[in-house]
């Protein structure tokens, strides 16, 4: 700091846009969803990854291909200010988790089952739903090659919209089936598309021989029809690809879980072969897919590393709170045993000790405090208190103070009275203050 007077900062310090604040309320409801799936995980076995937030650019340009959307457009390179390495924010979590897998062997004694859960970062034009900075929870299980993992994923991401209380959501399948197969099926499409090469659109025309799949996820209404009349990838899946998909579909109908084979279905990302999913809703707009994933055997070979197979999903965690808030299926406030009541400051030490004692035990707590330092009217703090939602008023008034004690006074229950308690006497008392569970 200098001794000069501050002049006005000469940009506006707003967020970056595309880049959200996420306050209270709000924030309670991520941090609950964040709990509610570190349980899921654990029941499920799954370990958490923690990958860093920046990585090597050639890793997403080797990893998710070079014609996705992402790499072509959404991506936040930059240089290392330092030794000019091209560094880039991570747009989504597979490819490093792959790397940090390759990177430190952890497939060495079998397959891991791992989750991530961090901000993602896409440039992409921001909208409900859609944002430039948005979190995402993935769930990979590298070195595993059946169905039956495939199945283990998608019944999990099925439990989680069970728990959280979202039945609108529906499953879409599909299998991609190995490479030899896409490229057969990739001539049938592109011969295809030449036979109508004046009904695409731009986009369609630069894709048609870097990456004609993709074209099939056109969201141009004039193109649907050429789109739909287009050669079907599953027709040119052979025996093994078919087994595959068809035992994933077995396990699913076993357990009652409802899908719709989507011949359309492609993903973003040039990593996946066989298995694609989505789980969709109608009711976020153009922003539907809540959680999206699929098998990527050949990212450990293309990553340079000893061939693996893999299968994971990332959910988007905006939009699935976006769907909870519509539905009001979960109340996430968290409880607030105690407002704390003080009338005087010098009582300060004594208040924070005996608060310091019961937050050990477990109890939640929030004392008045003052912008100016000087304690509001006794009437005022009342108001918060009840306005704060706690069960208990605690009130360290001059009387209390001078005996050592506290009033505590129900605030929810208008049958319950007021005690008065020896502070002495915490560890006794505290525990009635406790929400039940
Ligand atoms: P979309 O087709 O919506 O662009 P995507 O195929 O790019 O999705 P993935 O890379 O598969 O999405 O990411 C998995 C999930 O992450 C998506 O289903 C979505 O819920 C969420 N997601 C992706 N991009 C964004 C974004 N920019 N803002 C918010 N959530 C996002
Ligand atoms: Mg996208």
């Amino acid at each position: 700091m200098t001794d000069q007077p501050l002049s006005p900062p000469a940009v506006k310090l707003t967020a970056v846009k595309g880049m959200n604040d996420v306050l209270p309320p709000d924030s309670a409801m991520v941090e609950w969803f964040e709990a509610t799936v570190r349980k899921l995980m654990a029941r499920y076995a799954y370990r958490n990854i923690r990958t860093p937030i920046v990585e090597r650019t050639p890793l997403f340009i080797r990893g998710l291909g070079e014609v996705t959307d992402i790499v072509e457009k959404e991506m936040y390179c930059f240089e290392d200010r330092l030794n000019g390495d091209p560094l880039t924010l991570r747009p989504e979590a597979t490819a490093g988790v792959v790397r940090a897998a390759l990177e430190h062997n952890l497939l060495y004694d079998g397959g891991k089952r791992l989750y991530y859960m961090g901000p993602m970062f896409r440039h992409e034009r921001p909208q409900k739903g859609r944002y430039r900075q948005f979190d995402q929870i993935g769930a990979e299980a590298i070195g595993f090659g059946g169905a039956e993992v495939d199945a283990e994923l998608i019944l999990m991401a099925w439990a989680l919209w069970a728990e959280i209380g979202l039945t609108d959501v529906r499953l879409e399948l599909n299998s991609l089936g190995q490479p030899t197969e896409r490229l057969a099926h990739r001539q049938a499409l592109i011969a295809h598309f030449e036979q109508h090469a004046d009904a695409l659109d731009e986009d369609a025309r630069r894709r048609l021989h870097s990456n004609p799949l993709r074209i099939l996820d056109s969201k141009n209404p004039h193109m649907q029809a050429i789109v739909n009349a287009a050669p079907k990838l599953l027709d040119f899946l052979g025996a093994e690809s078919l087994a595959h998909f068809a035992a994933l579909q077995a396990i699913l109908q076993a357990n009652g879980v409802p899908f719709t084979v989507n011949p359309r279905l492609v993903r973003g990302m040039d990593y996946y072969n066989l298995s694609v999913f989505e789980f969709v809703t109608d009711r976020l707009g153009a922003q539907g897919t809540v959680c999206a994933g699929g098998r990527y055997d050949y990212l450990f070979e293309q990553l340079g590393g000893k061939s693996s197979p893999a299968v994971g999903w990332a959910l988007g965690v905006d939009r699935v709170l976006e769907l909870v808030k519509a539905n009001q299926a979960a109340t996430v406030t968290p409880p607030l045993d105690a407002y704390v009541i003080v009338t005087d400051s010098v009582a300060m030490p004594l208040v924070l000790a005996t608060l310091q004692s019961l937050r050990a035990q477990g109890i939640s707590a929030q004392m008045h405090a003052s912008a100016n330092g000087v304690m509001a009217s006794m009437k005022n703090q009342f108001k918060r208190a009840d306005a704060s939602g706690a069960r208990f008023a605690l009130i360290f008034g001059p009387d209390e103070m001078a005996a050592q004690q506290v009033t505590i006074k129900p605030l929810r229950d208008a049958a319950a009275s007021q005690t008065t308690q020896r502070l002495a006497d915490l560890s006794a008392w505290a525990p009635t203050l406790q929400s039940p569970l």
